[in-house]
C-alpha cells in the first residue's frame, strides 16, 4: 500500500478507467516521481505531489512548474513526458472526466491506509478537497439522498451546488485502521439534506444515515471499513 491515498486511486483510475498500457502508467507514476523530486528540493513539498490534497495548491503547483525554467527545459528534453504525467494526474485531481464515470467508481474502492502524516492539531484529519471534488462530479452534482433534491447553480463549477460529507466522520478516525477518507466514505448531498445529517431532529438523521449506509455498505466493506448498521448510526451521530 502507498502512503498516499491520492496515488492509489491515481494508479487504479489509470489501469481500470482510463485503461491505459502498463508501460504509460509507468511512464506517468516516473514523472509524477521527478517532479516530487523537484518540488521537494525547492522546498515546496515535503514528500510528494500526492500529499497535496487542495487543488488551489495544485493550480499554483502547475502555474510554478510552467514558469519555471529547469522544468521547461527538462519536460523538453523529455518529449513532454513530465508536462505529460503532471497533466494526467490534474485530469484526475480536478475530476475532469468524472461525469462519466458513474458506477465504474466502485472498480476504484480498495483499503486505504489513514495518512498519519497530514494528522493535524486537534486530532483532525486534514480532508481531501480533491476527493471530495472527484465524489461530487461522479455524482454527477446530484444529492444521494434524493436526487430530485434541487439547489441553484455554483458560479465555481456552473453545476448545481453540492456538499461532500464523511458518512462515518473523521473525527473517528481514530477507531479505524483504514483511512475514512475513501470514496466509499464520500458522499454528496444538497446543502439541505447536508444540514440535516449534522444538525437534524436524531430521527432524521437516524433515517438519512441508515439509506445512505445501506448504499454504501459494501463499498465501504471493500475499502476495508467493516461496521454494522448500528455501529456506523452510532458513530455517525457522535
Ligand atoms: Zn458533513
Ligand atoms: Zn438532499
Amino acid at each position: 500500500m502507498s502512503m498516499y491515498i491520492q496515488e492509489e486511486y491515481f494508479v487504479a483510475y489509470l489501469k481500470t478507467i482510463r485503461k491505459l498500457s502498463r508501460s504509460s502508467v509507468k511512464h506517468y507514476l516516473d514523472a509524477i516521481k521527478k517532479i516530487s523530486s523537484i518540488l521537494k528540493e525547492k522546498q515546496l513539498i515535503n514528500d510528494s505531489l500526492y500529499e497535496i490534497v487542495d487543488l488551489d495548491r495544485l493550480d499554483e503547483i502547475r502555474d510554478l512548474l510552467r514558469q519555471d525554467d529547469y522544468f521547461v527545459a527538462l519536460d523538453s528534453q523529455g518529449h513532454q513526458m513530465y508536462s505529460s504525467g503532471f497533466n494526467n494526474y490534474y485530469r484526475f485531481a480536478s475530476a475532469s472526466d468524472f461525469e462519466n464515470i458513474g458506477r465504474k467508481i466502485e472498480l476504484l474502492d480498495s483499503v486505504k491506509a489513514p495518512a498519519p502524516q497530514i494528522l493535524q492539531t486537534r486530532q483532525t484529519y486534514k480532508r481531501s478537497s480533491i476527493l471530495a471534488k472527484q465524489s461530487i462530479v461522479v455524482a454527477n452534482y446530484k444529492c444521494e439522498l434524493s436526487s430530485s433534491h434541487n439547489t441553484f447553480i455554483a458560479k465555481s463549477t456552473n453545476h448545481p451546488y453540492m456538499e461532500r460529507h464523511h458518512l462515518l466522520p473523521l473525527s473517528q478516525q481514530h477507531n479505524f485502521k483504514t483511512s475514512l477518507d475513501v470514496y466509499a466514505n464520500i458522499i454528496c448531498l444538497c446543502p439541505i439534506c447536508h444540514r440535516l445529517l449534522h444538525f437534524g431532529t436524531d430521527k432524521d438523521r437516524i433515517q438519512a444515515i441508515s439509506k445512505l449506509y445501506e448504499k454504501r455498505e459494501f463499498r465501504l466493506e471493500n475499502s476495508g471499513i467493516k461496521i454494522t448498521k448500528n455501529d456506523a448510526i452510532e458513530l455517525a451521530m457522535s
